[in-house]
């Protein structure tokens, strides 16, 4: 028997990977009455209907939050400002008002500068994805065991905060508060790196001369493919993630850059004791992320279960 729902109303604004992820999570677990589902373009929110996400739709976003007493942006981080714009003066006094975006610092100067008197503020980010995106990529375990870090703002109220954290809770997330700072530091190294560098690497072979596409193709399961993975994800969010965590991410990539410098000297100068030792100490990285269980340690990178997740409910 499912537990009482936490929220009469949810709007969700944004309806893609994530918004509609949570969707399907909410509804399956009880969390809310009532679900407004609210996107920018009617395609979306026809595709939103079809599969039956949620209890009312509009393009309109202030007529989705009216009444709400929680609301979930899950747009691209650089429509964040818009977005609290548009919403604003339809915030019912006591909502909750969060965001998924993958940077913090800049979604809440985009923000909460909007944000009415009594309506209370707490920025998130749940570290749960795949590269899909649009409402029918979503699923309803994503966010199972994974982590959701809130950044909140000085002066948040405590007994938003924890209802907030009861919601992702019942999502299936663990949880996490750090300064906004901090969060987007941390992401710079353990997610937007890793999908430059994949964007890099995908985009040299794609501009190789020397070496035909079809080869690239027919032999990526080298170690090619796991790149590919991550660069295909989105264009928009990813743009909008480099323009809005730059400082961070520049930061990184220096340090990346002497790194790779000093890997190059190794393979120069036959230095095999460095790469030796670094790619023991690497080693031990993946074997500590399975044992942390955000990995499991089957072939394939463990990739199965994100290419087949369970059908929409
Ligand atoms: P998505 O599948 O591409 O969906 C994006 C949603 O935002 C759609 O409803 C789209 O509406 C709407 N949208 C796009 N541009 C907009 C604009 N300029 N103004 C207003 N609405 C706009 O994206 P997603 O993967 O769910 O990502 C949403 C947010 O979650 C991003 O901030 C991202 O950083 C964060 N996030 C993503 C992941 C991931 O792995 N994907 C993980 C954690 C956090 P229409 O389709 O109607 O145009």
């Amino acid at each position: 028997m499912a537990s009482e729902p936490l929220f009469d109303k949810i709007a969700l604004i944004g309806i893609g990977l994530i918004g509609s992820s949570l969707a399907r999570v909410v509804r399956r677990e009880n969390l809310a009455r009532h679900i407004a589902i609210a996107t920018r373009g009617e395609t979306t929110l026809k595709r939103a209907e079809e599969l039956g996400l949620g209890e009312s739709y509009t393009t309109d976003f202030a007529e989705a939050v009216r009444d709400a007493d929680l609301v979930v942006v899950s747009v691209p981080v650089g429509a964040s400002g818009q977005v609290a714009e548009a919403i604003a003066p339809a915030l019912k006094t006591g909502a909750i008002v969060t965001d998924v975006g993958s940077t913090k610092r800049s979604v809440i100067a985009q923000m909460a500068p909007h944000m009415p008197e009594g309506v209370h503020f707490i920025p998130g980010h749940p570290l749960a994805g795949t590269e899909k995106s649009g409402p029918d990529a979503g699923f309803a375990s994503l966010f199972e065991n994974r982590w959701c870090i809130f950044t909140p703002l000085q002066g948040t109220d405590p007994a938003a905060l924890e209802k907030l954290s009861e919601f992702w809770r019942r999502c299936g997330s663990n949880i996490d508060t750090m300064d906004a700072g901090h969060h987007d530091m941390v992401l710079a190294i353990v997610s937007h790196l890793p999908h430059i560098i994949a964007y890099n690497i995908v985009g040299t072979a794609d501009d190789l001369e020397s070496v035909a596409k079809g080869e690239v193709i027919k032999y990526a399961a080298s170690g090619f493919r796991d790149f590919t993975r991550l660069a295909a994800s989105d264009p928009t969010m990813w743009r909008d993630v480099c323009l809005h965590n730059k400082d961070a991410i520049l930061e990184m990539l220096a340090r990346f850059s002497e790194d790779l410098a000093y890997l190059q000297r190794a393979i120069r100068w036959g230095d095999g004791d460095k790469l030796f030792d670094l790619f023991t100490r690497t080693r031990a990285v993946r074997r500590s992320i399975i044992e942390a269980g955000q990995e499991i340690d089957a072939p394939d990178f463990g990739r199965q279960a994100l290419e087949h997740p369970p059908k929409p409910s």
